[in-house]
């Protein structure tokens, strides 16, 4: 028999499903009024937050949409449903807490544990008490956000309580015997970082011999409890920096087997490559690999734990896009494995957690018959899983031998229409030439050129093109999304407020302008929702850190632009203004890796679409009289492959995609880009070859010792390292600001300098806006006077 198995699933709850969805579910009544249909978990945590929920309400909450994920999980037939992967704010976080790694500034405070861990997650200020929130960052490649542990010499750890266990026995409870999944030691580790005040050279990986006693008590309890499996997951596997733990990973495991229930060791987001000839000889009883991101890694996996017992769980149905599962191709791998293997060796599997992927497809009603054909969500993915073992099990049942023929004509239909995409836009994508990659002159030519036409002073003050999206703006758009109001009445209002924001630029004295982007609901969902070749989810909801959710775009067929999509409003505001207004997008790398893509044509060729329509849409922005135009690729540097010998041909497309959309224009018009998370030391000459007239960067966290890097390059276009951060309501004194623009000085030239804030400041009030950006503009006065 092959199993079939889920490694994880999404943490939302189920979303309302209409009446007559095939699914019979158990749904979860929890507060409908307030809630709405969906995103249980997040309205709960935020009522909690609010003081609307009590913690009791808030673990019930919790509690019912757990039940429902594991009972509808095996109501599609899973056989190995995941517990323990269920989290009020993120998994790794609940690690830290489960293990007692609480950095001191947390406690003393009075708090519940509870509290503790959503401070430790997103800070606390209230009742005396003022922490910041621990650091974020990008968990592997994905859109998702974990919060980083922290480690010193003096950390301890201890099981504070085991979720695992807690978990196993709550599904157990609700009828659903579950397989529990436990983020692995090396991995926890490797996320971590060192705290402030650790041991000079201390690294997080020497405290594993404290560590492991404490997973041997998590896993001996698991088994304890009577759970068959244990899934650990090791995703630091599929990096470079696998290999750097081969002793450890040796030791780890040999410690663990022996008093642990069997290991499933879980890889995902890649290839083991050169890891796996340590890998395929520890004592574990089963290793999952990621077929969705690495198919090729197959047969070396196989060849390698061929004369072996492990028992190999294939990763065939993606956990990282939308797409419904080619079953002849999964069948075909299986197939592969059990030749080799046999059956009772061979499991099939989501790639990874489910946790990338919206809840379900049920609830969609506005994506055509078609279109709905094409897609899987976590739990149509469930389904998946189950048919391709039931099919390799060589079940007989009327059921799956439908659902395969079903498959069969969804996928032969995607096909059909992949292969009758828009003729056009693969001709223009042949035709891209790299001359149309450069821009007429080199930027010195360049700068005086465009000094002349757009007249900025020394130090240059500018923004990065949001401003406060307020109430009203969030209000008026909803009504017209309901019809509530016309199109005519909302573009007035929408011109009123770009009107009043170039007025108050105006008045504090900004030099460059922007329009304020109150016409955006997201920076790439605005851009999606206008370009042909995208669909959009009403349900579709993927977690991205805490309680922010996205609505990632699906790019479906040849992505083209129909017309201009932003001159009407940048035109609009120039023509209220004398000063020069700087045009604002969204850039072609961000689009596409915000977005779900297509799985049948490379991202390569997805951003040179993009960067067609990008590249017009700029072109038209200058005929409209448009003097400069920035370019936004917050996401290039989340974009890069985990292999560092993958980089290249990312960071080649990429750039040069970049370059497409904004070197067709004269060298009168000045360009910008934008940058969040400025880790640039690795890639810093894709960032030069970007060859953008004016960068703006997040860097107030920093400590600007990443200027540092633009000096030994000898970067010579425009720079902006953000002079203060944007993220907290905090205002920035001008004093503040001064020495951020002195210091910043001590390494990068005065004639390179623009002065900006971090990021854009649409998640911010008018009242911390206007005092902050007065103080920036004081300061660059005094800057002008003093350098
Ligand atoms: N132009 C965008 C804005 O201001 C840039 C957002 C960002 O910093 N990621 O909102
Ligand atoms: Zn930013």
């Amino acid at each position: 028999m092959v199993s079939s198995s889920v490694l994880g699933f999404p943490r939302i709850g189920m979303p309302c499903l209409p009446r007559r969805a095939p699914y019979i579910f158990h749904l979860t009544a929890f507060l409908p009024s307030r809630v709405g249909a969906n995103r249980e978990v997040k309205k709960a945590v935020e009522a909690y937050w609010g003081g609307k929920l009590s913690a009791d309400e808030l673990t019930k909450a919790a509690a019912n949409v757990k039940k429902t994920s594991w009972t509808s999980i095996k109501a599609q037939g899973v056989d190995l449903v995941p517990s323990g992967d269920f989290s009020l704010y993120d998994h790794v976080l609940d690690h830290s807490a489960a293990f007692g790694v609480i950095p001191q500034r947390y406690l003393g405070h009075n708090l519940s544990p509870l509290d503790v861990y959503f401070a430790m997650g997103r800070g606390r200020q209230a009742d005396g008490v003022d922490v910041p929130a621990s650091e974020m960052k990008k968990w592997f490649d994905s859109n998702y956000h974990f919060v980083v542990p922290e480690f010193s010499e003096t950390t301890d750890f201890k099981l504070v309580f085991n979720k695992a266990v807690e978990e196993f026995n709550e599904a157990k409870a609700a009828g659903v015997t579950t397989r529990p999944v436990v983020l692995g030691p090396i991995s926890f580790l490797y996320l971590g970082k060192a705290a402030k005040g650790a041991a000079a050279g201390f690294k997080p990986i020497s405290l594993l011999p404290k560590l492991i006693p404490v997973y041997k008590q998590l896993l001996a309890d698991l088994k304890a409890a009577g759970a068959e499996w244990v899934q650990i997951d090791e995703p630091v596997l599929v990096l470079d920096a696998g290999l750097d733990y081969q002793s450890q990973f040796a030791s780890t495991y040999a410690e663990l087997a022996p008093v642990s229930s069997k290991i499933m060791l879980t890889t995902y987001y890649g290839r083991l490559d050169s890891n796996l000839s340590f890998v395929a000889k520890l004592p574990v009883a089963g290793l999952h690999i990621d077929l969705d991101r690495a198919p090729g890694q197959l047969d070396e996996v196989l060849a390698a734990i061929k004369s072996t017992h492990i028992v190999l769980s294939l990763g065939v149905v993606s956990g990282r896009n939308i797409w419904k599962n080619d079953f002849a191709a999964s069948i075909k791998l299986g197939q592969k494995a059990i030749d080799v293997i046999g059956t009772d060796r061979v499991v099939i599997a989501t790639s990874s957690s489910l946790l990338h992927t919206p809840v379900t497809l049920a609830a969609e009603t506005k994506l055509t018959a078609e279109q709905k054909d094409w897609f899987s969500f976590a739990l149509e993915k469930a389904r998946e899983v189950a048919v391709i073992a039931a099919v390799l099990s060589g079940s007989q049942d009327a059921k799956v031998a439908e659902a395969l023929e079903a498959n069969r004509v969804s996928i032969a239909k995607r096909r059909e229409f992949e292969a009758t995409s828009d003729d056009a836009v693969r001709k223009r994508v042949a035709a891209i030439t790299p001359e149309m990659w450069v821009r007429k002159s080199p930027f010195a030519v360049r700068r005086e050129i465009q000094q002349k036409s757009l007249n900025l002073p020394k130090f240059a003050t500018t923004t990065i093109g949001s401003f406060p999206q307020t109430k009203e703006i969030r209000a008026i758009r909803a009504k017209l999304t309901k019809g509530e109001v016309t199109v005519a009445e909302y573009d007035d209002f929408i011109k009123k407020e770009i009107e009043s924001v170039v007025r108050f630029q105006e008045k504090i004295g900004l030099d460059l302008l922007v329009h304020g982007e109150p016409e955006r609901n997201d920076m790439v969902q605005y851009f999606g929702e206008r370009l042909k070749g995208f669909v959009f989810t009403q349900n579709g909801w993927v977690q991205s850190y805490g309680s922010r959710y996205v609505r990632p775009p699906i790019v479906v067929s040849d992505v083209s632009r129909d017309g201009p999509i932003t001159t009407q409003w940048s035109s609009y505001a120039q023509s209220v203004t004398d000063k020069p207004m700087k045009g604002m997008l969204t850039g072609p790398v961000t689009i596409l890796n915000w977005s779900f893509p297509r799985a049948d044509v490379s991202r390569e060729v997805q951003c040179q679409q993009l960067s067609l329509a990008l590249r017009d849409e700029v072109i038209d922005l200058e005929k409209a009289g448009i003097k400069a135009v920035q370019v936004d690729e917050p996401a290039l540097r989340e974009g890069l492959p985990l292999r560092k010998a993958d980089w290249k041909e990312y960071l080649g497309w990429s750039v040069s995609s970049f370059k497409l959309a904004t070197a067709g224009v004269t060298d009168a018009l000045q360009t910008h880009s934008h940058f969040c998370y400025s880790d640039f030391d690795d890639i810093f000459p894709s960032i030069q070859a970007l060859d953008a007239d004016v960068i703006s960067i997040e860097a107030s966290k920093s400590d600007l010792k990443l200027l540092n890097t633009f000096k030994q390059y000898g970067y010579s276009n425009q720079i902006g390292p953000g002079v203060y951060d944007i993220h907290s309501p905090r205002v920035p004194s001008e004093q503040e600001i001064k020495d951020r623009i002195a210091s910043m000085l001590e390494t990068l030239p005065a004639d390179l300098v623009v002065i900006n804030p971090d990021c854009g400041l649409k998640t911010r009030g008018w009242k911390e806006t206007e005092a902050s950006l007065v103080n920036l503009v004081n300061a660059a006065r005094w800057a002008r006077k003093t350098y």
